[in-house]
């Protein structure tokens, strides 16, 4: 369906941490772009003055470069159809605008909010459709002057002469069309100069030669005002396609409620940049793989419009957990080291600054617990059991294994066994434990288990075999022993 030079674009407005939601967009876009050998353009939309900041943008350009998407064209990397915020661009706006005024094609309007709120109360009495009453269309030179003399400050609107319909082809959703006297005229310029989205987002889509505007659904309503604009201003028009809406387990829209909504909250909970981007690919896209793990290389070569889904994607945290999961078992434990780490530096386990021992040892736990990890954040439930001194039992049933005295007898010769252990490694412990069950004729779940709970706590984890060797011989015998009071012998 692209042929072609394709030039895309990722235009987020700055206002707040970048969403999960936005993510899936950027993706979309950039692997539409890298699979066509596009170019991907990245700018900011940023007319809302109040709510636009720069830690949003310094969160956007980190997220989306922590994510691996990287663009061609726009903030930072620059390009020839810039600036590339529209804060920026005021002056190319007001060029345009006055292009449409002197045409005929919008109008200055003088209207006071109590005025229009008064027409919208009226159309709404009479059941009409609340579109502008077009009072200022036709102002005389006299009735401006005196508006003028009143300080009113205008806006611009732009006219939509009411017949016909609005029509275009979604990439995604097939035929759209609008009734054209259901837009009305609509404000492009407001009264202190700013433009609203609907007339910057079309002058930059034109203007950067944007050849596919791909973004979220809840700007398909947007999109006939825009063509409309596109019409007047002479444009070729992209084409579009809008990207459904997320949702969250429930159903309803994600929310807080529901859990991390940004980038960065993933992020700081340790999950792995390949793993989020295969699963937001996911989110609306589909293929006739049965498996869920993707490369990035394979997403750009498999990845197209045509599989992607008109109704809702749903953002089901579990399977996030499982592709995290994937990725994080095939790191190295050195990356996974990194990032566990502030997570046990939290939990009290380690500090910030390690020395060149305890970083050798982080990289063995993490080599250790990785395969029980879904994100870096859960790894001191896992890592404790090699930091801490004294165990505790996990449950009643670990303090069960316990209490009986074959398996104080077993404990206690195990620790006899592993003072004599010439050289503490996983080797030698494999041939230790399957001795210590022949000379005390216990076997399975009868030997292994207090011995794991004994050392550990829990009843479950890494090999026993391995974790001894990591946390020493001297660590064993005391946590043992620890263990051995605690169940009451
Ligand atoms: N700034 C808009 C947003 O963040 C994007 C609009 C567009 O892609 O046209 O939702």
């Amino acid at each position: 369906m692209i042929n072609g030079e394709i030039r895309l674009r990722f235009a987020p407005s700055p206002t707040g941490p970048f969403h999960i939601g936005g993510a899936r967009s950027a993706l979309f876009n950039w692997l539409l772009a890298k699979k066509h050998n596009g170019t991907l353009i990245v700018r900011f939309e940023d007319t809302d003055r109040e709510r636009s900041t720069v830690e949003s943008e310094e969160n956007i350009k980190d997220s989306l470069l922590w994510l691996g998407l990287n663009w061609d064209e726009g903030i930072d990397v620059g390009g020839e159809n810039g600036p590339y915020r529209q804060i920026e661009r005021l002056g190319i706006y007001q060029e345009y605008t006055d292009k449409l005024v002197e045409s005929g094609h919008a109008y200055y309007c003088y209207c006071s909010e109590e005025e229009l709120e008064e027409d919208r109360k009226q159309s709404f009495e009479e059941g009409s459709n609340p579109i502008y009453s077009g009072r200022c269309r036709d102002l005389s030179p006299e009735d401006k002057a005196k508006f003028v003399q009143e300080g009113r400050k205008p806006t611009v609107r732009f006219h939509v002469p009411p017949e016909g319909q609005v029509m275009f082809k979604d990439l995604i959703r097939g035929a759209i069309s609008f009734e054209k006297s259901g837009i009305g005229d609509f404000v492009i310029v407001k009264s202190d100069g700013i433009p609203v989205y609907n007339y910057a987002v079309v002058l930059d889509d034109a203007l950067m030669k944007v050849t596919h505007v791909i973004r979220a659904e809840e700007h398909l309503s947007n999109t006939p005002r825009q063509i409309v604009l596109y019409e007047a201003l002479g444009f070729k028009q992209p084409e579009f396609g809008h990207v459904s809406l997320i949702l969250g387990k429930d159903k309803t829209k994600m929310s807080k409620r529901q859990g991390a909504t940004s980038v960065t909250e993933y992020r700081k909970l340790g999950y792995l940049p390949e793993a989020i981007v295969n699963f937001l690919a996911l989110l609306g896209w589909s293929t006739e793989r049965e498996d869920e793990i993707f490369s990035v290389e394979e997403l750009i070569q498999e990845f197209s419009l045509e599989r992607v889904s008109k109704s809702p994607a749903v953002f089901d945290v579990d399977k996030l957990n499982f592709i995290n999961s994937q990725y994080i078992k095939k790191s190295s434990p050195e990356r996974i080291a990194d990032i566990i780490k502030p997570h046990l530096v939290k939990a009290g386990f380690i500090k910030d600054e390690n020395s060149a021992d305890e970083n050798e040892y982080l990289v063995k736990v993490a080599a250790e617990i990785k395969d029980y990890l879904s994100f870096g954040a859960q790894a001191p439930e896992h890592a404790g059991i090699f930091y801490v001194d004294e165990i505790q039992f996990e449950n009643e049933e670990a303090a069960e294994t316990l209490k009986s005295e074959e398996a104080k007898n077993l404990i206690e010769t195990f620790k006899v066994r592993l003072s004599e252990l010439e050289e503490v490694n996983p080797e030698n412990m494999k041939a230790l434990i399957k001795n210590l069950g022949k000379e005390l004729s216990v076997k399975g779940k009868q030997l292994f288990m207090p011995l794991r709970v004994a050392i550990t706590g829990k009843m479950h984890g890494p090999e026993l075999i391995n974790i001894v060797p990591l946390i020493g011989r001297e660590r064993t015998i005391k946590r043992a022993d620890f263990a051995l009071k605690m169940a009451g012998h």
